[in-house]
């Protein structure tokens, strides 16, 4: 919609400035021919009453392009700022696309985006990957409702935000789903982190009023990266550990099986 929006005011802009361009050609040119034509007229050595006609006519005509000028330029101002206010707003709508506006983290998009750009470079090796999944969320939404669900979802977005660090990569994948990719980790590092974020969770409590929540609970699945894997494999073999840990009894964090 933004993107559609922009390309009407660019279209817009561009025929204004084309206007205005081809204004200004006009009317160069004009004041070129009259000048041409003074200079034709001086090379005939002409009586002191048509030199200072021609004065007259010269001042008269260098002060009208003057002024065209002054008013051209002004809206070619005008238009550069425009320029500049619906470049800031595609730039804004670009990053505001790769982010999840529930919890500010990246969305998938923005994930996939972020490992395939600098400084990663879709070269994924030597790091990990965590797949966490909220547990039985649907009955937590049927029984508190939608807006108490959100807030849980949020809840873990900054459990999860607060255990990373440095040049760690947290992105809501979609629903109840969050992944989280470490750089230069090992599988004993990435299992000890994930343990750390489902204890985190298990132990929190989120409240609505007199409203106590049951312990909301992860399941998670490591995999580490290996030599030219790609992040859609990578995140299907962290995705299936997840679901080996929601079979295992939920609440827990499963790896992935390296030969997988
Ligand atoms: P499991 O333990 O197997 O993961 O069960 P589950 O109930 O968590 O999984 P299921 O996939 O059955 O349900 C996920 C629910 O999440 C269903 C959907 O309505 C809800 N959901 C998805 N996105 C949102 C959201 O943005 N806000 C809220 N409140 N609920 C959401
Ligand atoms: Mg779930
Ligand atoms: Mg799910």
């Amino acid at each position: 919609e933004v993107v559609e929006r922009m390309q009407r005011q660019l279209q817009v802009l561009l025929d204004d400035t084309t206007r205005i361009a081809v204004s200004a050609g006009v009317e160069a040119t004009q004041f070129t021919q009259t000048l041409q034509l003074h200079r034709s007229q001086l090379l005939q050595s002409a009586p002191v009453e048509l030199l200072q006609s021609i004065v007259a006519d010269l001042v008269a005509d260098a002060e009208r392009m003057r002024s065209t000028t002054t008013e051209l330029a002004e809206q070619l101002e005008g238009s550069v700022r425009e320029v500049r206010k619906l470049t800031e707003q595609l730039e804004r709508a670009q990053q505001e696309a790769l982010l999840d506006p529930l919890t500010g983290l990246l969305n998938r998009r923005g994930f996939e985006r972020r490992l395939e750009g600098h400084p990663y470079d879709g070269q994924l090796q030597g790091g990990a990957l965590l797949i966490a999944d909220i547990d039985r969320f649907k009955s937590i939404n049927d029984t508190h409702g939608h807006v108490l669900g959100d807030k849980v979802i949020r809840s873990v977005a900054q459990t999860l935000c607060s255990s990373i660090k440095g040049r760690d990569v947290a992105a809501r994948l979609g629903g109840e789903e969050f992944a989280a990719y470490l750089p230069q980790t090992s599988l004993k590092g990435a299992a000890a982190l994930a343990e750390q974020i489902r204890a985190a969770v298990a132990s929190g409590r989120i409240r609505r009023g007199d409203e106590q929540l049951g312990a909301v609970t992860l399941s998670i699945g490591v995999a580490t990266a290996r030599a030219g894997e790609s992040l859609e494999h990578l995140i299907a073999r962290a995705d299936a550990a997840m679901y080996a840990a929601k079979a295992a009894g939920r609440n827990r964090v499963s790896f992935a099986d390296p030969e997988s």
